[in-house]
């Protein structure tokens, strides 16, 4: 900025005298636009730079937990390519997703407001990233492998090349971008979305990717909480057929350790595609987006009765054993492992190697794009633009999914409210509340709902002051209707 202002007032100085009065306004101009610049706030060095990205490329993984990455921490090395862009831009710490399952989540990150009902597909109304980009002049090109997000469910809506694998495999979806790429010969900026389904179940690594092996790091906590629910199973489930406790743990350590290899596969896949800007020329030029639609339990937590229940319904008995006490998959849970997902943001305009540490969350992401891109900010909006790398500043982040609302505040207070039916209470009564403090409980083992029934009641508050200014499409679905599908148990399946 300085210098370019030092730039205008040599090319000024150098012009033929036009006398004394011009070479005193001149003179006063000069020292008002010097008083200006450091008398205005200005934006930040990296927004003065307008260091900006041409083209912008959207990566999520469905279903992909932040733990489990080495750049969150996790101590296998799952993820290394996505290490490597962390390194390269700026990864947000406490970043969460808006829902406990891919549609209201990406209904969500595609809109920029909340979903706080039963969609089934993404409204016609509002505006789409997408729409957006390819109104500003962008060539938009969609790469997906979830089928949950095909033509039927709307998501087709703003982009040009809309391309829905039916397969699953991490490496044909980031062909398919790679192809197009490498092939296209549009002369517009582009816009790339890319939707993983992996880490999804079934968690099925090719041999390549199936290298997690052994115990996994949270063994001996896992076991022992099965090992302490095996009387109870014994009287739901008193039934020959039932899973063994042996073999129940088994199958943790194997679901976790396939888990594993699957974000591996996604984590090549990612390497694929950045290889190929690379290759191009243009990653340098490109603003990389790395997020998740939401997590997955691998048996942390215990699951509400209501889905214990209709499994027992459903079979006769708990084929699954334990297991069938505990959370596995992404159901109506909002524990750190479903909601915590990971955030990167690489490119022009991101500081590189740098982590942020307050609470962000995927809204945040269609602001962040409008202005790294230089286009005007949309008041309906509900997050904040992260873009230079900065902190969103929320207070608290809400999530909603299969009629369970939560809200985490700055502090690391955190509110799950069930709808009764899911305790197997009548419906439409008194929510049941959870209250977690992570600060004092990161494993959020210990419900302070009762003990601290004054901060429950204040986040309820919250969390229904959200519901009643957020958009409402019109779809929800009562909680009779729910109970069927749950008890129907292919329970939710179909749900990603
Ligand atoms: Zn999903």
């Amino acid at each position: 900025m300085l210098s370019f202002w030092v730039g205008v007032m040599e090319s000024k100085s150098a012009q033929p005298r036009r006398g004394s009065a011009a070479t005193r306004i001149a003179a006063a101009l000069a020292v008002l636009l010097v008083a200006v610049y450091f008398l205005v706030p200005r934006r930040s060095a990296v927004e003065a730079a307008a260091n900006r990205p041409i083209n912008v490329l959207l990566i999520v993984a469905d279903t992909l937990r932040a733990d489990r990455l080495a750049c969150y921490g996790y101590p296998r090395p799952t993820s290394p390519n996505i290490d490597k862009l962390a390194r390269a831009g700026t990864r947000y710490e406490r970043n969460h997703s808006q829902a406990c399952w891919t549609l209201p989540s990406m209904i969500s990150m595609m809109t920029g407001r909340s979903v706080v009902e039963e969609v089934k597909a993404l409204p016609p109304q509002p505006t789409v990233l997408g729409e957006v980009a390819r109104d500003a002049g962008f060539e938009t090109a969609a790469f997906l492998t979830n089928q949950g997000l095909g033509p039927a469910s709307g998501f087709q809506r703003g982009w040009e090349t809309y391309h829905s694998l039916d397969n699953e495999r991490a490496d044909s979806l980031a062909s398919s971008f790679v192809d197009w790429h490498s092939t296209r010969t549009d002369t517009r900026p582009w816009f790339g979305w890319v939707h993983f389904i992996d880490p999804h179940e079934p968690y099925e690594p090719d041999a390549a990717h199936d290298v997690f092996q052994g115990p996994r790091i949270d063994h001996a906590r896992i076991e022992g909480q099965l090992r302490a629910a095996q009387s109870e199973l014994e009287k739901l489930s008193p039934d020959p057929r039932t899973q063994s406790l042996e073999d129940s743990v088994a199958r943790a350590t194997s679901d976790s350790n396939r888990y594993d290899g699957e974000v591996l596969s996604v984590d090549d896949g990612v390497g694929a595609i950045l290889a190929e800007l690379e290759r191009s020329g243009e990653l340098e030029h490109t603003l990389v987006i790395f997020c998740a639609d939401h997590g997955e339990m691998l048996y942390e937590q215990r699951q509400q009765p209501l889905i214990t229940h209709a499994s027992l319904e459903a079979n006769g008995h708990l084929p699954q054993g334990v297991l069938e006490l505990f959370g596995h998959g992404h159901r109506p849970w909002y524990y750190e492992h479903l909601w915590r997902t990971p955030l990167i943001l690489a490119g022009p305009g991101m500081p590189a190697n740098a982590v942020r540490s307050h609470l962000s969350e995927n809204l945040d992401i269609f602001p962040t794009v409008l202005e790294a891109l230089g286009l005007p900010a949309r008041p309906e909006l509900e997050g904040r633009s992260l873009w230079g790398g900065a902190e969103s500043g929320h207070e608290r982040v809400f999530a909603y999914g299969h009629r369970t609302s939560a809200v985490i505040e700055s502090s690391g207070l955190k509110l799950i409210v069930h709808p009764p039916e899911m305790f197997l209470e009548k419906a439409g009564g008194e929510p049941k509340l959870e209250l977690h403090d992570l600060a004092s409980d990161p494993g959020e083992l210990t419900d302070l709902a009762q003990e601290r029934a004054d901060d429950a009641r204040r986040l309820l508050q919250e969390v229904r002051a959200w519901h009643a200014r957020s958009p409402h499409y019109g779809s929800d679905r009562t909680a009779e209707e729910q109970l069927k599908v749950l008890k129907k148990l292919g329970y939710i399946e179909g749900d990603r």
